[in-house]
């Protein structure tokens, strides 16, 4: 894993941004955002939000989160991005069918995990119905373990058995099968015919895309960490604005000449 600001780093990233056809991806929160205590609270700062338009308005641009559209878009108003929400299952011309499943399925775990919300709620957990997904959240949990615990027994039984994606104080349980942020990105990339691609992300559902088998992606994770399938790193979140400026300075140089 190497800084994506170090001199390889740059030049790639100088390469990227010269082909017209590239797609610039970003994760929000704990990427685009801080991920903050109270998890409605997450936004963009100013600076980062009028660096993600600089660069929005020069190349093709997309927010691929793990929140719902409805939660994500107007966290993002204004900026002409491409958004795909609840991990890959959003926004993507995803079929019907597909959708009327994951539905489906939330539906029935959440009605399995109401009988627990009592005694998960007890140790600090709060379950999001995300429509195509369910969260657990226990960032307010006196005790991580026990709350992780408390989580763990809840899913344990559910039918048909979901995936679990391990996140910053939260467990996502997601409908299992090919969609991902992996299979959006791909799927992104083909409806765009894009050359090249930046992926940029924090957490475990990221990893998705980091760990594709596609030399056309560059990836890059929100702080260094060695298990990780990224190949390149930014050292802070806090400075996202300041790739994604760098980012659209290049683009512009490119597109001058
Ligand atoms: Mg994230």
């Amino acid at each position: 894993m190497r800084d994506v600001f170090s001199a390889p780093g740059k030049r790639l990233l100088d390469r990227l941004a010269g082909q017209a056809e590239a797609l610039f991806a970003f994760d929000f929160d704990g990427t685009l955002a801080r991920i903050l205590q109270d998890r409605h609270a997450p936004g963009l700062t100013q600076p980062t939000r009028d660096a993600l338009y600089a660069l929005a308005v020069k190349a093709p641009t997309a927010v691929i989160s793990g929140r719902s559209l409805a939660d994500l878009s107007p966290r993002v108003e204004g900026i002409p991005a491409h958004l795909v929400g609840n991990h890959g299952l959003e926004g993507l011309h995803t079929s019907e069918r597909v959708m009327h499943q994951a539905r489906e399925c939330c539906r029935a775990w959440l009605k399995a995990v109401s009988d627990d919300e009592g005694s998960l709620a007890r140790v600090g957990v709060v379950v999001e119905d995300k429509t195509y997904s369910l969260t657990f959240h226990y960032r307010q949990a006196g005790s991580s373990a026990v709350a992780r615990e408390a989580i763990f027994h809840a899913v344990s039984t559910l039918a048909p058995a979901p995936r679990l994606v391990l996140g910053k104080a939260v467990v996502n349980v997601i409908p299992s099968g090919n969609l991902h942020k992996g299979s959006a990105m791909l799927e992104l990339m083909h409806q765009l015919k894009s050359s090249g691609a930046l992926y940029v992300g924090d957490d475990d559902t990221d990893e998705d895309v980091f760990s594709l088998p596609d030399e056309r992606i560059v990836s890059v994770r929100i702080g260094k960490k060695t298990a990780s399938a990224a190949q390149w790193y930014l050292t802070r979140q806090s400075q996202i604005g300041l790739l994604l400026r760098y980012l659209a300075r290049a683009r512009s140089r490119a597109l001058s000449t």
